[in-house]
């Protein structure tokens, strides 16, 4: 049980003092319009006005208040897992758009490619999604497939969305589909488990389909002001951080950068991050590290494989084998991620709490990080 359900739900104080002023706070969105008192500035949420309410739903849903990785398994799959790189799944792919592919597409356009055809064919009645440029993203929520594809692309930093969930939520619809970080589909399903009061939660028709990004960390807005200067105001159309650094497209060319040119706008909540992959998600999408008009597509639920199908037996996108040789840097990377952010919390931040493990996922972890950090 969550320390919330355990000793009566802690709220906005204690949001305030565990998260947002330890700068822990990722700019999921998920807090903002469940109370007039939680808004955002620029990327940032803020507490405007202490409410004064000793419990609050804001605390129980947001990701980086207490999170049991054992009971979020039992939760959304039923049942634990054994892999502690990449959580539950069913099936790994290489995938990307064959029809419905924007031309802002990030890679292969398959996140775009699955919202767009679950909108289409009604399975999602409208989609929290991600749009504006790269230098002022903002959250939208998408009821048409032109909408969806005017916000393909990544915007590398850490846009609030999911405050279009609560407005949606709010405004009555149902079926709602999500695109987001990993943090993001955390609160998602935080906010799905049902123990929540208040009419606007979502149920478990509140969601339609959740899509999850693969994230390792996002940037802070600062960095909007770095590119201003880097590019000269020149509108950027598309970014991307490769392994070889960060780079930036403008309509007359290409700027690149070390990642330590950037590395300073690293929002820290991310260096706290336990997940990825967004393990929580329907289905997860990333980059194949190598190929940029691939994705990477793990299907994680029923749900998942249910418009995963679909969309193969539509032709909306096509799939190959991942690669057998690269499933090890895939994991290894989401191990080293794990290991390092344990460390951090118990050893730099004096462990918080927010991270519980249950014992077996703990020595399961460590064996299989020594495995494949041969
Ligand atoms: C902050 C961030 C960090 C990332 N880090 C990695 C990484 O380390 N490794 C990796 O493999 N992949 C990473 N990705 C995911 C990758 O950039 C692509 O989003 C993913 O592979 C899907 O590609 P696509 O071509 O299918 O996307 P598209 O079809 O272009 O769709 C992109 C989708 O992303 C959504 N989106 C854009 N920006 C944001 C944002 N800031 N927050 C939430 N949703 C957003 C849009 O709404 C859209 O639905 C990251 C994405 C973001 C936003």
């Amino acid at each position: 049980m969550e320390r919330g359900c355990e000793f009566g739900m802690p709220g906005q104080e204690q949001l305030q003092k565990e998260v947002m002023d330890r700068d822990l706070c990722s700019s999921c969105g998920i807090c903002v319009g469940l109370c007039p008192y939680i808004k955002t500035v620029r990327d940032r949420v803020k507490v405007i006005y202490p409410c004064g309410h000793e419990d609050g739903t804001c605390y129980m849903v947001c990701p980086k208040t207490p999170t049991n990785i054992g009971n979020m398994d039992r939760a959304v799959f039923g049942r634990e897992r054994e892999d502690q790189a990449l959580g539950l799944f069913s099936g790994i792919y290489y995938a990307r758009a064959l029809t419905g592919k924007p031309g802002g597409a990030q890679y292969g356009g398959a996140a775009s490619a699955l919202t767009g055809l679950a909108l289409r064919e009604g399975l999602i009645s409208s989609a929290v999604l991600t749009g504006g440029d790269i230098k002022s993203p903002r959250p939208v929520l998408a009821r048409d497939a032109d909408t969806v594809a005017r916000c393909a692309g990544s915007k590398y930093t850490g846009v609030p969305s999911l405050l279009e969930l609560n407005r949606a939520i709010r405004d009555g619809l149902t079926d709602i589909g999500v695109v987001g970080r990993p943090c993001q589909v955390v609160a998602v399903r935080k906010s799905q488990q049902g123990n929540l009061p208040g009419p606007q939660y979502p149920s478990s028709s509140g969601i339609g389909l959740v899509l999850g990004l693969f994230c390792f960390w996002s940037l802070a807005p600062e960095l909007y002001g770095f590119l201003q200067l880097e590019t000269g105001g020149e509108e950027i159309v598309k970014m991307d951080i490769p392994v070889e650094g960060p780079v930036a497209y403008t309509r007359a060319g290409k700027y690149s950068w070390q990642l330590e040119d950037i590395r300073t706008f690293i929002k820290k909540s991310c260096n706290t991050c336990f997940d990825s992959t967004s393990e929580y998600a329907d289905i997860s999408v990333g980059s194949t590290e190598h190929d940029p008009v691939w994705n990477t597509l793990i299907i994680r639920t029923g749900k998942g494989l249910d418009i995963f199908n679909l969309a193969l037996q539509k032709g909306v996108i096509e799939i190959r084998e991942y690669p057998p040789e690269r499933l090890p840097l895939l994991r290894r990377a989401a191990l080293g991620k794990k290991m390092r952010v344990l460390s951090l919390l118990e050893k730099d931040l004096g462990n918080t709490g927010y991270i519980t493990l249950p014992e077996k996922y703990r020595r399961d972890l460590e064996t299989q990080w020594g495995g494949i950090n041969q």
